[in-house]
C-alpha cells in the first residue's frame, strides 16, 4: 500500500484521507489546528454542500448531522428591479437535497473519526522545510492548505484566472430566531439578486452549538449599495447593517428578521479575496514535487457555493486516480495528467459558472430566467445544475441553444398540461 501524506485538514484534505482509509491506504494528515482550536475559531464560510458532495460524505459514513434540521431541497430567487422592488421570482426543486454544516463542528468530529479509522493525525503547522521532509517521507504529498498558505508554491495560471482583484466583498453571519426567507413549499436556499449591487443568500445551517439555524452570505460589488459591512465591529453592528440591506433592497423579507440576532461574536465574518486558478504541481527547493488540491489550486468566489463542493469532487477524483494507478510511482507527469483530467471534466465548468454569476447576466440568460419564472421545469433545472455546473454547458454559451431549450421546455409543459386536463 502506498504511503500518502496530506497537509491541511479542510474539506479537500479530510475527504481524501477518509476515501484512502476506506481502501486501507496508510494516511498521515498534518493539521495546523487542533480540534479545539477549530471548534473555537471564527466562521470561515457558509458551507453549503449540494447533492453529490453530500453523497460522497454519506458513502464514507461521515454524514453525522443528516436528519438534524432542514436539508435544502431547492432554490428560491428574487431578482430586484430598482432597489426595494421585485422584478422576477424563480424557484425550483433539486433532485438530491443539500445541507450546510458548521465546519467548526464537522472537522473536529472528523479528525477524531479519522484516527478511529486508523489514520494518523499530526498537529503541526507545516512550512517549506517541513514539506521537504514530508516529500522524502511519503510517496505522495498532497497540499490542501486552502487559499492563504504557501504563496508561490503553486504558480498562478494566468490563462484560467481572469480576476486580478476581489470581485465581491463578502460578509457572512449565522442567525438565530429568523423566519426563513424562502416562499417555496419545501426548505430552500433563498437568493436575492440586486443588479449592479450584488447578491445575498440565506440557507438552513447546522450551527456548532445550537444545531438548526440560518446562515446569510452577502456578496457585495465593491463600492455599491450592499458594500456596507467592511468596518463592522461586532455582531450587533453586522446584524443592524444586514437589516438595513434587507430594508433597502428586499423589504418584503424585512419582517422575517424581527427578533433575530447573530448567534455569537465568532459567528460572523467580513473579507474578500481574488479568485485564482493555480498550476497543480508545486516544486520544492530540492526539486521534489507536491500536488495541490482544493482552494490551494482552484479558488473561486463563493457566489455559486462551489468551493467545498469542488474540493470534495476533486478529492474524490484524486482518490480514484490513486487507486487506478496501482503501484506505479506518483510522477510529476501523473500529477499533471490527473489534475488536468479533473479540470477538463469539472473544474473548468465550476469556475466558468462562478465567473458567469459574477458578471452581469447576458440577454439570453435574462431570457432564460424570465422563462424559468413561468416554466417549472426550467426553474428546477436552474437550481439542480448548481450542484453539477457542467450540465449548463454547452447551451449556456449560446443564445440559440438557450432559446431552443426554453422552447422545448415550454412545449413539454403545454403538452403535460393538456395531458393532465
Ligand atoms: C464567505 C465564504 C462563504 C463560502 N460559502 C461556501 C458555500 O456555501 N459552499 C461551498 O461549497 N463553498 C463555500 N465557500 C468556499 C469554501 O469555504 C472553500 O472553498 C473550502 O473551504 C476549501 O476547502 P479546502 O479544504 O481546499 O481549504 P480550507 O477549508 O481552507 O482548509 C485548509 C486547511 O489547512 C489548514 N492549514 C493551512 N495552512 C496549514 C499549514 N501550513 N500546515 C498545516 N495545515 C494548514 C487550515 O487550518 C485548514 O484547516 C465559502 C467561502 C467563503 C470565504
Amino acid at each position: 500500500m502506498r504511503d500518502i501524506g496530506i497537509v491541511g485538514a479542510g474539506q479537500a484534505g479530510l475527504l481524501l484521507a477518509f476515501a484512502l482509509r476506506s481502501e486501507g491506504y496508510p494516511v498521515t494528515l498534518y493539521s495546523d489546528r487542533t480540534p479545539e482550536q477549530i471548534f473555537n475559531a471564527r466562521i470561515q464560510a457558509t458551507t453549503y454542500l449540494f447533492g453529490r458532495a453530500c453523497q460522497y460524505e454519506r458513502e464514507l459514513g461521515l454524514n453525522f448531522w443528516e436528519g438534524q434540521g432542514d436539508h435544502s431541497q431547492g432554490g428560491d430567487l428574487d431578482i430586484c428591479g430598482a432597489p426595494g422592488t421585485r422584478a422576477l421570482r424563480v424557484y425550483g426543486r433539486v433532485r438530491v437535497p443539500g445541507m450546510a454544516v458548521d465546519l467548526r463542528v464537522k472537522y473536529p468530529r472528523w479528525l477524531g473519526e479519522l484516527e478511529r479509522r486508523g489514520g494518523t493525525v499530526v498537529y503541526h503547522s507545516m512550512d517549506s522545510q517541513g514539506l521537504e521532509a514530508l516529500a522524502s517521507r511519503h510517496e505522495l504529498v498532497v497540499v490542501t492548505t486552502g487559499r492563504n498558505s504557501f504563496p508561490g508554491l503553486f504558480e498562478r495560471d494566468a490563462e484560467r484566472s481572469p480576476h486580478t482583484r476581489p470581485a465581491r466583498n463578502l460578509a457572512a453571519m449565522v442567525i438565530r430566531g429568523m423566519r426563513t426567507w424562502n416562499d417555496t413549499p419545501f426548505p430552500a436556499l433563498k437568493f436575492v439578486l440586486a443588479p449592479g449591487h450584488g447578491e445575498y443568500f440565506s440557507m438552513p445551517y447546522h450551527d456548532r452549538i445550537r444545531g438548526p439555524e440560518t446562515c446569510i452570505l452577502v456578496e457585495a460589488i465593491p463600492g455599491q449599495g450592499l458594500d456596507r459591512f467592511g468596518d463592522a465591529r461586532d455582531a450587533a453592528e453586522m446584524f443592524a447593517r444586514m437589516r438595513g440591506v434587507v430594508h433597502d433592497f428586499s423589504p418584503w423579507l424585512e419582517s422575517r428578521l424581527e427578533g433575530a440576532s447573530i448567534v455569537d461574536e465568532s459567528s460572523w465574518l467580513v473579507g474578500g479575496f481574488t479568485p485564482m486558478v493555480r498550476k497543480p504541481v508545486g516544486r520544492l527547493a530540492s526539486g521534489k514535487v507536491v500536488l495541490g488540491l482544493g482552494d490551494a489550486v482552484i479558488l473561486n468566489d463563493p457566489i455559486a457555493g462551489q468551493g467545498l463542493n469542488c474540493a470534495s469532487k476533486a478529492a474524490h477524483a484524486l482518490f480514484e486516480a490513486i487507486r487506478e494507478w496501482g503501484d506505479r510511482p506518483f510522477t510529476e507527469g501523473w500529477m499533471q495528467e490527473t489534475s488536468e483530467r479533473f479540470w477538463q471534466r469539472e473544474g473548468k465548468y465550476i469556475t466558468a459558472f462562478t465567473n458567469l454569476l459574477l458578471s452581469p447576466a447576458s440577454p439570453h440568460m435574462q431570457g432564460f430566467l424570465g422563462a424559468a419564472s413561468e416554466v417549472r421545469s426550467l426553474g428546477d433545472l436552474f437550481f439542480d445544475n448548481f450542484g453539477e455546473p457542467q450540465r449548463f454547458w454547452p447551451w449556456i454559451d449560446s443564445a440559440e441553444q438557450t432559446q431552443a431549450l426554453i422552447a422545448e421546455a415550454a412545449r413539454a409543459e403545454v403538452k403535460q398540461g393538456a395531458g393532465g386536463a
